[in-house]
């Protein structure tokens, strides 16, 4: 979702609501609510759009544009949509980056005319669709989280506030404003709202940029600490913000622009949220927008989930628990305890085979329950999100009895897992509500309450009745028909329509006798059709009203059930969650220690140390890729010490192109990553002193569509790294400096070594294709060379994947070009080439030596031996004047 709001509907383009009929006064004043929104203005069967709302939608959605009426002498542009087809317009809207507002009718047409013949039908809008505050299930990614995120900074300090609206959960980071991109990124926010005047600084628009989520840019006067704590303090329906915590000023005013977008989208219905979740800076690792893109966590450079981290280790079984473990990927925690809670988890559930069988199955029944009591909170739910609840709540206590009763320390369920048990356990209140959705909801409700049929009648004695009057009266009715033909001898059909409810049909001619006046005839005349005429007796037009009022009391009291029910599911909207939220991190769990048992992962020693040590380490998507082409994989050690005991701090990684460099410096980031989040990482052994801030620049290249160079981006990100990498942070850096000339390049690698080495000292791992920096081995304390190995063998290359210490003593690039198919004639002038260049290389490097520029200018030739015997001739000294210019010219007759 990058696109920034296309090109949405402006105030300037509302038309004048001078002289309009009242339909389109109402659908302007509609429109003047939200003027920045397409309105969709409901007319009976359909939604329509009018003037520029029409056209963008026409363009947008490839509806037909037409028009209808006369607005102040012009056409009025309108497009419609059918009010079914309503979801899939959105959906298309949104993905294109507009907001939407929806006007619905608020009363049936029949009580408008009780107003007067001229009244026009009350409307209102509900809501404001916009990409960060959708509930529908049909509008959402179902493993994916989707996200409304606000952005504040206050008294030096940025704070970033985000609501999933249809999970019910609020979280807010405060952080240093360096770390502010870091943070929003690590939410993926679909939706951005930042004050106007934050939206004007530069880093802050880059960290807007790096989100990825449409920006909505509101008034700065919003985020100011008394009016938003205010607003806030309404939203969750309490005196005093308090009770959640002390929260800095950032805090309050990103909370409060949250608060205030949802007030006007919402339309003043209040969303079932749980209190906001706080994490200071120092909770998580930090991963900026470049190092997730360049480590491909939960998306590919392409921004595809195959081929991620995130995809290649997700097993889990329930759309709850795959967002529950994106969040845990793309979150990874920096405080060791927490950590350790998360990795005794996993390891728990990892040596009890059978418990996490039954337990997975067990949840494989869940549905999402957190979205259906979002879904009713709001007041777009039905009686099929009152189904998932029931289902979810039985789950939740058979899952509750899978895990043995005591809790005893040593061998009972870790704190994490018994945490999510306790929240398992249903209170009286949950328990209740699951034994009347259980008596009182259809095994298979429909979608929608308003069709009525979900409601057992056994469960309201009144809904009994009412809907067996409903019956016994059509079957009377079905026997009227019986008795009318005998009793008239005209070949009757009851039928029954919305106008004139149940009435006797026959052909004209088989009625024709009817229409005689007899004066005692039981038939009334209703209508006559073409070929048909239509009558009722008294006894019918009364059993249709006895029906009719039986059927609107029977949907009557089915609506008052959905609403206690619905009532109760708000009311108990925490609790709840809190059920969703326990199943979806046991399924995560789960999944984590399926996942290590299927790939042999280890659990990592996590401690605040500054060490990082692994023992045949493996990239768990690299691996996946090679071992389903049927190849082996290569596993690697890696050590480095951010203290410089023992071994080195940044080691400099060499090795020809495809030799696996890349995937070596990925590889170690992401057991950082998995190791922090809890997870068990593909690896012998690793011992991992907690990262606080990750960095990744590994193969750039496609960032020349975004109209910046390679280098210019390059130079941008390294800045990046050095202002904020710390002792305790982990880089890996991959061709720093090959998108500008050699000499340049090599210069600034060399710098950026040793300034990460010198002052930032973090754990770094460096690839480069300058072999001049394996010298820095020598000349800086904690640094140490390592190749990726490779072969020649009958004059082919072979990869060994292997890093080794040392470095690569050539690139190879010559038969790496013969392996990527190069004509064989360029491969073997290329060598020629490469030879004469090594053997002219001299020990003292000058410009001159570069391989590019020696190519592009051939040595001159040696001058011609008469020439140089007929110089040394001459005696300068010895000549006059004129035997000089004489010498000069024999000199110039010379043949070079
Ligand atoms: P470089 O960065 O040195 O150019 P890459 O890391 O891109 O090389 O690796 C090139 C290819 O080599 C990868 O796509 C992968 O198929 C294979 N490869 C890399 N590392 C290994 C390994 N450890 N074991 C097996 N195959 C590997």
């Amino acid at each position: 979702m990058n696109a920034p709001l296309a090109h949405p509907p402006k105030a300037a383009d509302l038309p004048s609501a001078e002289g309009v009929t009242p339909v389109m006064a109402q659908f302007l004043a509609a429109k003047a609510q939200a003027p920045d929104a397409i309105l969709f203005f409901r007319m009976g069967d359909f939604y329509e759009l009018f003037f520029r709302d029409a056209e963008i939608a026409a363009a947008a959605l490839g509806i037909t544009l037409t028009k209808r009426g006369k607005h102040q002498g012009e056409d009025i542009p309108m497009a419609g949509v059918p009010v079914h087809a309503l979801d899939g317009y959105l959906a298309r809207l949104i993905r294109q980056g507009f907001k939407a507002a929806i006007c619905e009718q608020l009363e049936a047409p029949s009580e408008a005319k009780k107003r007067g013949s001229k009244a026009v039908v009350h409307r209102d809008i509900v809501r404001v669709v916009t990409p960060g505050t959708l509930t529908e299930d049909s509008l959402l990614d179902a493993r994916g989280a989707n996200r409304l995120a606000a952005v504040a900074i206050r008294k030096g300090r940025a704070a970033v506030a985000v609501v999933e609206l249809s999970a019910g959960s609020v979280d807010v980071v405060a952080c240093s404003l360096e770390d502010l991109a870091a943070t929003l990124a690590s939410f993926r926010p679909s939706e951005v709202l930042v004050p106007d005047r934050l939206f004007s600084d530069e880093a802050a628009k880059a960290a807007l940029d790096g989100s990825g989520g449409v920006v909505q840019v509101l008034p700065q006067a919003l985020t100011e600490p008394v009016g938003a704590r205010a607003r806030v303090e309404r939203l969750y329906g309490v005196a005093s913000l308090d009770g959640y915590g002390a929260f800095e000023e950032a805090e309050v005013s990103a909370l409060g622009l949250i608060a205030a977008y949802l007030e006007t989208t919402q339309a003043g219905k209040i969303p079932a949220l749980s209190p906001p979740r706080r994490s200071g800076d120092t909770g998580f690792l930090a991963i900026d927008p470049a190092t997730r893109l360049s480590l491909e966590i939960d998306r590919t450079q392409r921004g595809e989930r195959d081929g991620s981290l995130l995809a290649c280790i997700d097993r889990t079984v329930t759309s709850g628990g795959a967002r529950a473990l994106a969040e845990r990927i793309a979150r990874p925690l920096r405080d060791t305890t927490a950590i350790n809670h998360g990795l005794d988890a996993v390891e728990w559930l990892l040596e009890r085979r059978d418990l996490r069988r039954d337990l997975r199955d067990g949840l494989k029944a869940a549905p999402d329950v957190a979205r259906a009591v979002s879904r009713l909170a709001l007041g777009r739910g039905g009686p099929r999100d009152l189904a998932a609840i029931r289902t979810g709540l039985s789950v939740a206590e058979g899952i509750a009895g899978l895990f043995p009763p005591e809790r005893n320390p040593l061998t009972g369920p870790p704190a994490r897992l018994a945490a999510c048990l306790e929240r398992l356990t249903l209170s009286p209140d949950t328990g209740g509500l699951l034994v009347d959705l259980a008596e009182g909801l259809v095994a298979e409700p429909p979608h929608l309450a308003r069709d009525g049929g979900f409601v057992n009648p056994a469960f309201r004695p009144e809904l009994d009745e009412a809907r067996r009057l409903r019956d016994d009266s059509r079957r009377v009715v079905a026997d009227l028909e019986a008795r009318a033909v005998t009793d008239s001898g005209v070949p009757f059909k009851i039928r029954h329509n919305a106008v004139l409810g149940y009435f006797l049909e026959a052909s004209a001619r088989a009625a024709e006798p009817l229409l005689r006046p007899t004066g005692d005839s039981p038939y009334i005349h209703r209508q006559t059709l073409a070929n048909q005429v239509r009558f009722t007796t008294v006894e019918l037009s009364e059993l249709d009203a006895k029906i009719s009022q039986a059927g609107h009391r029977a949907l009557a009291i089915e609506g008052d059930t959905f609403e206690v029910w619905r009532r109760t599911v708000q009311s108990l909207a925490q609790p709840l969650q809190a059920v969703a939220e326990a199943l979806a991190e046991l399924d995560a769990h789960a999944a984590l220690a399926q996942w290590a048992e299927e790939v042999g992962a280890v659990r990592p020693t996590v401690d605040d140390t500054a060490c990082f040590e692994v023992t045949a380490g493996r990239h768990p998507v690299v691996e996946a890729a090679v071992k389903s082409a049927g190849d082996p994989y290569t596993p690697n050690d890696c050590r480095l010490d951010g203290s410089g005991a023992g071994c080195a701090r940044l080691s400099i990684v060499t090795g020809p192109n495809m030799a696996g460099k890349s995937t070596f410096l990925r590889q170690n980031a992401l057991l950082v990553v998995l190791a922090q989040a809890g997870a068990f990482v593909p690896a012998k052994s690793m011992r991992l002193g907690v990262v606080d801030r990750l960095f990744s620049r590994v193969g750039a290249g496609d960032d020349l569509a975004r109209g910046r160079s390679t280098f210019m981006m390059e130079m941008v990100e390294t800045a990046a790294i050095l202002t904020q990498a710390t002792d305790r942070s982990f880089v890996v850096l991959d061709e720093i400096g090959r998108g500008t000339a050699t000499y340049d390049g090599l210069a600034i690698a060399w710098a950026v070594a040793e300034a990460l080495h010198d002052r930032n000292r973090a754990r770094t791992l460096f690839a480069t294709h300058y072999h001049e920096l394996a010298g820095l081995e020598t000349r800086l304390a904690h640094v140490c060379n390592l190749s990726m190995k490779a072969k020649e063998w009958n004059g082919d290359l072979v990869f060994l994947h292997e890093a080794a210490p040392g470095a690569a003593d050539r690139s190879y690039g010559v038969q790496v070009a013969k392996l990527a198919g190069v004509p064989a004639a360029v491969v073997g002038r290329a060598r020629e080439v490469l030879d004469r260049l090594e053997g002219e290389k001299s020990a003292a490097i000058s410009l001159d030596d570069l391989p590019l520029f020696a190519i592009a200018e051939p040595p001159p030739p040696p001058p011609s031996s008469a020439l140089k015997d007929a110089l040394s001739a001459i005696e300068p000294d010895e000549l006059s004047p004129r035997e000089a210019l004489e010498a000069l010219y024999r000199l110039k007759a010379i043949k070079a």
